[in-house]
């Protein structure tokens, strides 16, 4: 027996929090069991296209991800599904980042980061804040991604995900690491930053190996490489390159980095053979792999290591190397960033245009629960609120107020009835400015008003009832017409728990009827 939709969704979302790939690959299978209506479901179908973004990024296929995700979402956020997107959010954050929309990626993993609130020591969180870490050091804000990382780093530990740790150990070397390489050589606060970078990259490479997970001890020895060579220990760090070299032999982005770290380590040393050796397959790994930020460092050090060697003609050559890649990175980026602002620009649309639909869903609505002339609750509103919410904690007293404007029909005969109108309304815009969150403001009948209000005892209730009585009385009305005033009569009644609301209604009656005897423009209560 074939999933339902929902089942099948709901498991796929469930399953995307900590394994997206999976999640795609038995969702798609579910789907295929599904009849054709459900499973042409435009919702479903752009969850699908959302989980299968998912592996477009991991595949570093950052425009193609975009592409795929950006319509879907625009599906998905108005899908029951929209609380339970981080994973999506986070995904399109990396992929916007890596393209070198750094700041609207902070955006989207900021909006994944709010999703998670409510379970702060998800695994989706985790992932979120490590990318926010990510991106934020692109952006050479080393202390927030200092932070944000660090925060990855204990939910980690926590939940005792050992790969997040020693990712989040790596990334945090990895803050020190480029902050330190952006500094003038001769700077003391390199050393320190490759201490702090060794402090992470040491114990993070010791729990890879312990757990023989190989690609990321490979990841943690090269940023301890680099620690030691900003630390100046050119023997420890060619023990970490030289451990390095097979553990990322698989994984062409991080060996390049092992190349690179083997060039720089040799041209300190004056071998600028085996530099240069080192240097030209970290810059043929970086090409073939399409690493544009890896293959900037190479030519940088192409012409640092020229220069050392004395070939300044070569030095120049890497440098000229360097300024035409690094123009083309730009370039691209620009692109990168126009492109993706269109994407979005046609995403923000979508959301317009479904936020207008849903107001005009929720005016047809409101239509036949609201009293059209001064925008308060009809009857038939009243019942809704009252049958809907949980207005009111029925063990809680509440207070039931019936209004009544004085001589109303003097006021139409005198100003005429489109002056009696605007009474009414602003007689609504006074309750409504003293009404708290969760009072009901109806309009009961032609010219009286019912205002009922929760969680309040008799004596609160008399104190609202007179302070919208003197609103009343106090009120500019020679703005409506010259020579107006208006005054209103109250009455009211507790409302018991378990009582009818009619036989209060009665009682506030009975209290009104009482306050027009008594000469008006007063409260009386039943
Ligand atoms: P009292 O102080 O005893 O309440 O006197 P009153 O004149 O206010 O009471 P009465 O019930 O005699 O008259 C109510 C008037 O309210 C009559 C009716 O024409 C007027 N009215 C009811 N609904 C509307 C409305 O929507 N607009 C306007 N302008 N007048 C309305
Ligand atoms: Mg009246
Ligand atoms: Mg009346």
């Amino acid at each position: 027996m074939a999933m339902t939709l929902r089942d099948a969704s709901a498991e796929a979302l469930t399953l995307a929090e900590t394994d997206v790939p999976a999640a795609a690959a038995r969702f798609r299978e579910h789907l295929a069991q599904l009849p054709t209506p459900e499973a042409r479901d435009p919702q479903a179908l752009a969850l699908l296209d959302a989980l299968d973004t998912i592996g477009l990024v991991q595949q570093g296929q950052f425009p193609a991800a975009l592409q795929r995700a950006v319509p879907a979402l625009a599906q998905l956020e108005v899908s029951p599904w929209a609380d339970r997107l981080e994973w999506l959010y986070t995904s399109l954050a990396f992929a916007l980042g890596m393209l070198g929309d750094t700041e609207r990626g902070l955006a989207w993993v900021t909006r994944a980061l709010r999703l998670t609130q409510a379970r702060p020591h998800s695994e989706c969180r985790r992932r979120a804040l490590s990318t926010q870490g990510t991106l934020l050091a692109m952006l050479e804000q080393w202390e927030p991604a200092r932070e944000t990382l660090a925060q990855s780093l204990a939910l980690a530990q926590a939940n005792g995900h050992v790969r997040g740790e020693v990712v989040a150990r790596c990334n945090l070397a990895n803050v020190s690491v480029h902050e330190a390489w952006g500094l003038d050589p001769e700077d003391p606060r390199r050393v320190q930053l490759g201490r702090q970078a060794l402090a992470q990259a040491t114990p993070s490479r010791a729990q890879a190996e312990s757990h023989g997970l190989v690609g990321l001890a490979g990841l943690a020895a090269n940023v301890e490489g680099f620690g030691h060579l900003l630390s100046g220990d050119a023997e420890a760090a060619v023990e970490s390159f030289r451990c390095a070299m097979p553990w990322t032999a698989d994984n062409p982005s991080l060996h390049a980095e092992t190349q690179l770290g083997w060039a720089v380590l040799h041209r300190l040393a004056g071998d600028w053979d085996v530099a240069r050796a080192a240097l030209a397959r970290a810059e043929w790994l970086a090409r073939e792999a399409h690493l544009p930020q890896v293959r900037g460092w190479t030519f940088d050090e192409g012409m640092r290591l020229e220069s050392a060697a004395g070939r300044h003609d070569e030095a120049l050559a890497w440098a000229r190397r360097g300024i035409q890649h690094w123009k083309e990175q730009l370039s691209r980026r620009v692109d990168a960033v126009s492109q993706s602002a269109s994407l979005f620009e046609e995403l923000e649309h979508s959301r317009r245009e479904a936020a207008a639909l849903r107001q005009q869903a929720m005016a047809l609505k409101d239509a036949a629960l609201q009293d059209p002339l001064t925008g308060a609750l009809n009857r038939r509103g009243l019942a809704t609120a009252l049958a809907t919410s949980a207005w009111r904690d029925p063990a809680q007293p509440a207070v039931a107020v019936l209004i009544d404007a004085d001589h109303f029909k003097a006021v139409n005969d005198t100003h005429g009835h489109a002056v009696g109108d605007a009474v009414l309304v602003r007689l609504v815009r006074l309750m409504q400015g003293l009404a708290r969150q969760g009072d009901l403001v109806v309009r009961w009948g032609g010219e009286e008003f019912l205002l009922l209000l929760p969680h309040t005892e008799l004596a609160g209730g008399l104190a609202v009832a007179e302070r919208l009585r003197h609103a009343v009385g106090r009120d500019d009305w020679q703005r409506l017409a010259a020579g107006l005033a208006v005054t209103a009569s109250l009455g009211l009644a507790a409302w018991g728990p378990g009582e009818a609301l009619d036989d209060v209604l009665a009682r506030a009656d009975v209290a009104l009827y009482r306050a027009k005897q008594g000469g008006r423009n007063r409260t009386e209560a039943g």
